[in-house]
């Protein structure tokens, strides 16, 4: 424990964001970094409690929190940058965008802001790449083994990581044109710079992982290809089949799916740096321009500017979408959620150091948006196919289910409407009906205690297997299916 009365001595210090003003004309990421010694005083904080809740209860990777803190304390940063990759290997990511359950779990956090870890730990691995101290690690010797990974996002990154360090030849399946799953597409830049992702990639291609992007497996590459070619197969496909809302009008132009939409603004941010089309090929393809930037756009495009946007389910992926919305230029944001509004406080059912069901506001609710509670979506409205508002009304809850407000009825004006109410399940494709992979009553891939599915030799892991989860937890899987993997694999 690097200094006993730390907690007493000094005030959690957050990192500074850009301001609101100049922020949303941009997409870069938000959150600045503290000062190295301001950050060190932070690691003061840590108590080194008898028992670190934070790692053995918080942190699905669990991650060496309190030796990490130590060393930065002590100024042994590349100490605990091997600390951190030791169980995490992708801390870049969830510096950025994990929602720190680790913090929950902190002992501070009875009754003080706890230690900030997250925070901690991404200035570690960031110093740890400007320093150089990140460099690939290839194995010293082949196994001679193959294993392909089905789908590129945090659990096959992980995934792919340990099994190349294993000594086995790996090939990542990707049917998307670029690598990272939801990291990539899904979720925005303002969050999650894409060239972090990029970086990380260097170093797994260095290690010998092989991607293949633009190729579906079950579609493009068979079933049985993948059981002559691969000693083992693992299936990090997430769970991508988006909840629907189905009331009238959603066949109407402009109700969209929440990932079709973040999906384009992170092609259109990764497109930036090609040539301005529109002045040099009018009337081509590349016909839009958002916050100075000219971008490719087909028929299909989603775009908020100038539009009413009502922002269907109150999680993270509606929070994602009003900062795009936002940025985008739209009207009014309007965010409708069917459940009553969380406490402040933590109510007495939901003690430390359990997952606080408090209210919780993104820097996309500080950008500017309505939110809206007890809400149910009753009716689409249109004109001439096109939607123009949503019937909805309020909702009372007692017991755990809700019954309509009578004379309740209210519409939002609306000329955009995005569903972001959750993932139901992995997509149910040709590889999983090839294997005849069992499935569980929520659609979930079932595997058993050494990650396997019902097909032997075929492994499975991420959201595929948790539903729709955290990046920390698909990394942590990723990992855990890994090491099955590697006994499977062992003569
Ligand atoms: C909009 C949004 C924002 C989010 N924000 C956060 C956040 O801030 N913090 C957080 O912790 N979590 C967040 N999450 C959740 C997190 O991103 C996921 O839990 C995580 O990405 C799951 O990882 P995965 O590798 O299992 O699946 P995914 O990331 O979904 O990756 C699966 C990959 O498999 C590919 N694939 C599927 N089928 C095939 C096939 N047959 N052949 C080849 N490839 C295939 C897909 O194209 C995809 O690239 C967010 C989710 C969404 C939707
Ligand atoms: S990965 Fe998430 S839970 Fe684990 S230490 Fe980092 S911020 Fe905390």
């Amino acid at each position: 424990m690097g200094k006993p009365t730390g907690f007493l001595q000094f005030e959690r210090q957050d990192p500074p964001k850009r301001p609101v003003e100049e922020r949303v004309h941009d997409y870069q990421e938000i959150e600045e970094r503290l000062p190295v010694r301001a950050l060190e005083t932070q690691a003061a904080r840590c108590m080194d409690c008898g028992v670190p809740f934070c790692h053995s209860f918080g942190c699905p990777v669990r991650n060496l929190i309190p030796d990490f803190n130590d060393m930065v304390y002590k100024r042994q940063w590349q100490r605990a940058l091997d600390l951190l990759h030791a169980t995490n290997n992708l801390p870049e990511v969830t510096g950025r965008v994990c929602p720190a359950p680790c913090e929950a779990a902190c002992t501070l956090a009875i009754n003080q802001p706890p230690v900030s870890i997250k925070q901690i730990e991404l200035q570690i691995i960031e110093r740890g790449f400007e320093r150089g101290w990140v460099q690939p690690e290839p194995a010293p010797v082949k196994s001679g083994k193959k294993v392909a990974i089905i789908g590129s996002g945090p659990t096959g990154l992980a995934a792919a990581q340990q099994l190349a360090r294993q000594g086995h030849e790996v090939v990542v399946f990707e049917k998307a044109d670029r690598v990272g799953g939801i990291l990539r597409y899904g979720i925005p830049d303002f969050k999650l710079e894409k060239w972090v992702i990029d970086r990380r990639l260097e170093q797994l291609r260095a290690e010998g992982v092989v991607f293949e992007t633009n190729v579906e497996a079950g579609l493009d590459v068979s079933p049985r290809y993948l059981r002559r070619t691969f000693d083992a197969i693992l299936i990090a496909a997430g769970a991508r089949v988006p909840r629907d809302l189905k009331i009238p009008g959603r066949d109407l132009d402009g109700v969209h799916f929440a990932m079709r939409y973040l999906t384009q603004q992170n092609r259109r941010n990764a497109e930036k740096d090609t040539r301005c089309l529109l002045c040099e090929a009018p009337g081509g393809p590349f016909r839009q321009k958002t916050a100075g930037v000219f971008f490719r756009d087909g028929d299909d495009a989603i775009h908020a500017a100038g539009k009413n946007v009502v922002v269907i389910g109150g999680g993270d992926t509606g929070a994602d979408c009003i900062g795009t919305a936002r940025r985008q230029g739209a009207k009014e944001i309007v965010q409708i959620e069917l459940l009553p509004e969380p406490p402040r406080d933590r109510p007495s059912d939901n003690p430390w150091p359990t997952w606080p069901r408090t209210i919780r506001s993104s820097t996309s609710h500080e950008e500017g948006c309505e939110r809206l509670w007890s809400i149910g979506a009753k009716e689409f409205i249109g004109e001439d196919g096109r939607l123009t508002g949503l019937r909805c009304v309020k909702l009372e809850w007692a017991d755990g289910s809700f019954s309509e407000v009578p004379g309740s009825e209210f519409t939002i004006k609306a000329e955009l409407a995005l569903l972001a109410m959750g993932f139901i399940r992995v997509e149910h494709g040709p590889l999983i009906e090839h294997f005849g992979l069992e499935v569980s009553d929520r659609g979930a891939l079932k595997v058993g205690a050494n990650h396997m599915t019902t097909a032997p030799g075929v492994f499975a892991a991420g959201d595929s297997v948790l539903g729709a989860s955290l990046v920390v937890r698909a990394i942590a899987l990723g990992r855990e299916a890994a090491a099955a993997i590697g006994r499977f694999l062992r003569p």
